[in-house]
Parts: C-alpha cells; structure tokens; sequence
C-alpha cells in the first residue's frame, strides 16, 4: 500500500501543472491502493471527498510540492480520524475484581489473544486468571491450558463439562474468592455468525456480567471486517476491540471497520504467534505504517524501551534530527537482540524489514544480526560515529578482524546507508508533517 501510495504521489512531482485531471488520477490511484488494503469501499469514497475538497481549495496558489504534502498528511488525518473513537476502553481497576470476556468467530484469534492480553498485565504485575468457556471446539481446554502453562498463570477449566455458561460462571467466582484482579473469560466461536453463537454469547455475559467484552477481530479477512464488527455489536455491546494477524499482509483496513462499525477504540494490535506479539495501539502509528511513511513516534518509543537508558537520549534525539550513525545501529541492534522484539522495530522502518528480517526466517535474521555486531564491534570509534567513512583499505580491516567477508561488511555499509537515509526522511517528514497540519 505504501509503496502504490509513494507512486502516486511521485507522479505528482513529476506534473508541472496539477489540475483537476491530474487530481483526479491520482485520488483514483490512491483510492484503489486503500481498498487494496480492505479499507472499507464508503471510507475510501468519504476519504477522497475530504482530500479533493481541502486540495481544490490550495490547487491555484500552492506549489505543487506543497500540495503533494497535502494530500500526503490530509489522507494521513483522515484516516486516523477514521480509526479514533469517542468511547474510551474499560480502564482495569486495582484492588478489585475485574472480568474481561473474550468474544469472535473461531480462529479469529481470540484464545492466542486471551494469552498474550494476561502475559502483558501479569508482566505489569496484575494478578491475572484465565477462564476457558469454549465448550464447542474440541482441543480447545487443553489449548488454553497448555498456553496458561506457558506464561504461568492460573487457569480455570473442566475437560468434561458441556455448559459454556456454568463454567465461566463457576470460573469467574473461582478467580473473585482468590482475589484476582483481572479475569479473561475465553468463549467459543463458530465458523459463521450464527444465532447459536450469539445466544451463548448473551447468556454467558448475561451469567458473568463482565466489566467488558473484548472483539477479536481477524485483520485477514478482508471487506467482511464491517460487517462482522457490526454484528457482534449488536449481539453483545463491544467494549474494544483487538484486531489480529497484521503481521502477515500489511492490509489493516479492516481496523477502521472494526472502529466505525462498533464504535470502540483499538487497544492490542496482534502481530504474530508468540505471546509476546501484541502491541498497543496508536491510531496515527498505525495509518503511518499501513501507508509505509514511517513511525518516528513508535521508533523512538522502542528505542525508549529497548534501550539502556545512559544510551537512550543521545539516540532518540539523533533520530529526531535525522541522523543515525553507525554507532546508534550497533546499540539498537545489539539492545533489541537483547529484548527479542526486532520485527516490531524494524516494521516501523517502511523499505527495511523485507530486506533484512524476512518474514518466517527470524533465526536466520538474528544470526545475520549477531555478524552485523561483531562487525561494528571491529570497527574504531571514528567509524562508528561516522566521521571516517569506510574506505577499502577499512572493510578489509572490519572483515579480518571480525572473522567475516569484505562483501559482508559492504553489505552491511550499505544497509546501514539506506537506515541513515530513511532516518533523515522521518527527521524531514516529522517537521514538514508538523507544519502541514498547522497550515490545514
Ligand atoms: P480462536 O479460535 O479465536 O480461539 O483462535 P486461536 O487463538 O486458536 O487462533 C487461531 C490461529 O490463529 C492459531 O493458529 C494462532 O496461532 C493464529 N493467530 C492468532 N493471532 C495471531 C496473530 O496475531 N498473528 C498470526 N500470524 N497468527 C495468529
Ligand atoms: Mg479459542
């Protein structure tokens, strides 16, 4: 999406004059390109509208590089306006029991999900119980056990028992007399939305009276993202909404559906298998990765958690200027190994992660990383600052003295261009997206 975005709006640059033709190709370009990304067909159309408007209106006295910005951050705001709702999420309470019931169709997601939801308050340490009420697919007590095992948390569950509503009552009273705090009820889905569904679904919320009812959303399918959003809600009242599986394809539209058809934020993004995968969520991180401009603001949020303090500032303030040497690659490197999450960061840098950490070849990508290090750490002080550039005579230096190849070291140089040149644009985009906004 980024990239046909980026096309779009390169053609822009090369159109001397931007009338209402050229205008209008590229909306259509754009346009297509969003519903490419299952951005629901009444948004898109809505999207184009707000962007012709406010563009038509600068078309005769702006210059065309400044009306390409414009375009650029009027899409960027709309969409996240898209994506924010009025109605804030449950906010947990300490000291008190607090129910969270996790609804959505089957394999959407919803027990890898009521997984990471407890290991992220547990590690935040709440004392977090789950409850499996999924009595319809078969495998699915012992699933939420064995996950439960995993990340060593309480589990409440009956192999034998059939009824949805008597466990997770008995769950949630189990959880309320030990003194939990938060209690994730895991219910069942079906393969469609069916009555049978939602009947069991109002009749275990009607037996536990949950705090709030967390909609898992599959991001992979597509346009029918509205209207299974707006289904649940009309079953259960949707409290917020956690959308999963956005790491396969970057075709997050089905999030502003889930957003506008129940009319609840966003709080977890799924990005993979593993129970660390979930990320909070940012409504204009999110549009700015799905149209592949960058997330300054997330990057140096990672940089914030991943990185030792004495060497957080010097960093985050270099990225903020747009500068990124060597030596600021080997501490991120070498902390994010460190911290495990480095799809997380390197989604954030659009044009860098299909290239260095493909996806499903993590190990291979970490091992390559760990070559990376013992490079830099061959390299001088100068080198890594950058005040000496590379120089042949130098990557044979780096090559001998880290035990790899010169072409590796190259390689490695010239990643690290393309790194130091996107952080100059995300310095440049973050100023000129600062001041476009202001002049709107
Ligand atoms: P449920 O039927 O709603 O409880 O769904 P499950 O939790 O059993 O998940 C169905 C499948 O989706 C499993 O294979 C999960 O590993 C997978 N899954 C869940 N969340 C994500 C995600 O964010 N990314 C990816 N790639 N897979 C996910
Ligand atoms: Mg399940």
């Amino acid at each position: 999406l980024g990239q046909k975005i980026t096309q779009a709006l390169r053609k822009l640059n090369q159109a001397t004059v931007i009338d209402e033709k050229v205008l209008n190709e590229i909306l259509t370009e754009i346009a297509s390109a969003l519903l490419g990304a299952d951005v629901n067909i009444k948004y898109v159309a809505k999207l184009r509208d707000a962007v012709k408007t406010i563009v038509t209106l600068q078309m005769n006295n702006a210059a065309v590089a400044n009306i390409r910005k414009l375009i650029q951050s009027t899409v960027v705001q709309e969409l996240t306006n898209m994506l924010q709702s009025e109605n804030k999420p449950y906010e947990f309470k300490k000291g008190k029991p607090n129910v969270v019931m996790f609804v959505g169709l089957q394999g959407s997601g919803k027990t890898t999900t009521c997984t990471k939801f407890a290991y992220h308050y547990m590690r935040k340490g709440w004392r977090v119980g789950l409850v499996c009420a999924d009595t319809f697919r078969a495998g699915a007590f012992e699933q939420l056990k064995m996950n439960a095992a995993k990340i060593k948390c309480p589990f409440f569950g009956h192999k034998k028992e059939t009824d949805p509503v008597k466990i997770a009552q008995e769950g949630v009273n189990f959880f309320k007399e030990q003194k939990f705090e938060i209690i994730i009820v895991d219910t069942s889905g079906r393969h469609k939305q069916e009555t049978a569904l939602f009947e069991e679904m109002q009749q275990v919320q009607a037996a536990v009276n949950p705090d709030t009812a967390l909609f898992v959303m599959d991001s992979s399918i597509g346009q029918a993202c509205y209207d299974q959003a707006l289904a649940f809600n009309k079953a259960i009242k949707v409290g917020s909404v956690i959308i999963t599986k956005l790491d396969g394809h970057a075709r997050g539209g089905g999030a502003l559906s889930a957003v506008s058809a129940t009319q609840s934020p966003i709080i977890f993004i799924g990005t993979g298998e593993h129970f660390d995968d979930l990320e909070s969520f940012n409504a204009s991180s999110f549009i700015k990765r799905l149209l592949g401009l960058g997330d300054i603001g997330g990057l140096v949020q990672t940089v914030k958690e991943a990185i030792p303090e004495d060497k957080q500032k010097k960093m985050v303030e270099n990225i903020q200027k747009g500068e990124f040497s060597l030596r600021d690659m080997r501490d991120q490197f070498s902390s994010v190994l460190n911290m495990g999450p480095l799809n997380q960061v390197v989604s954030m840098i659009p044009g860098l992660s299909s290239n260095l950490i493909p996806k499903g070849r993590e190990k291979e990508s970490t091992a390559r990383i760990k070559r990376f290090l013992c490079m830099m750490d061959s390299m001088t002080d100068e080198e890594l600052d950058c005040t000496k550039p590379l120089v042949e005579l130098r990557i044979l230096r780096v090559a001998r003295g880290s035990g790899t190849r010169p072409e590796e070291v190259a390689f490695l140089l010239e990643e690290h261009k393309k790194f130091a040149k996107m952080v100059a644009q995300f310095g440049k985009m973050n100023l000129n997206s600062q001041t476009d906004l202001k002049n709107l």
